[in-house]
């Protein structure tokens, strides 16, 4: 659990991110997936990280340092939809930079809306970290929006579709905090 949570910066050029050893877990997801509402309930603060509607942070890598030990990564979200070209562009080379030199990158959560179909955006990221043999775990956001028997069926629907695991979340029912931060502290340990 986040006993601590800092604001620590933020980065439009991967080559200026900091490398001192401490392990990170990144978050990833299309913006408006709930991002920062989900790093918000992990670090237990209600604006650590900004929401989409503050512009600014949205665009770049943010780092928060937690526990005085790991940090949380927080990757800009894709796929918004007035992106021009060079948005994109911009977007892929920074996020591109920061994987390649993702030593310190323990494991990324990867957000997924419950009530969206994985995009094309989606389906990148997925295989990237499949191919790049980077641990990930697919959290479902806004989980209170499904009844209870449609999100076990979209959960089980992501799993089988796309072999990979998933955990449901919501931010206004606490659903899913734990499992995610034991899945956390164990991609941190491994
Ligand atoms: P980001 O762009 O991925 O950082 O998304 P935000 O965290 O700003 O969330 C986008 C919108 O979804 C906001 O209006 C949030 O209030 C809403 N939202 C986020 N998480 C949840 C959730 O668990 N349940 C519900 N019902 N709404 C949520």
């Amino acid at each position: 659990m986040a006993q601590n949570a800092v604001y620590y910066g933020s980065y439009s050029d991967a080559r200026k991110i900091p490398s001192d050893n401490r392990a990170q877990i990144g978050f990833a997801g299309r913006s408006n997936v709930g991002k920062s509402t989900l790093l918000n309930v992990l670090a237990g603060q209600k604006k650590l990280a900004r929401t989409s509607k503050t512009p600014g942070r949205t665009r770049l890598i943010n780092f928060f340092l937690i526990n005085d030990s790991f940090y949380f990564v927080d990757l800009p979200g894709y796929g918004y939809a007035r992106a021009s070209k060079a948005e994109r562009q911009r977007w892929g080379r920074l996020v591109e930079g920061y994987f390649k030199q993702r030593r310190d990158l323990k494991g990324l959560i990867l957000l997924l809306d419950c009530r969206r179909e994985p995009n094309d955006d989606d389906l990148m990221m997925l295989d990237w970290l499949v191919v790049e043999k980077v641990p990930f775990v697919v959290a479902l956001t806004k989980s209170d929006k499904l009844s209870k028997s449609s999100l076990i069926k979209k959960a089980r629907e992501i799993e089988s579709n796309y072999n990979l695991d998933v955990i449901p979340f919501s931010a206004q029912s606490g659903l899913g905090k734990k499992e995610l931060w034991q899945w956390i502290e164990t991609a941190l340990i491994n």
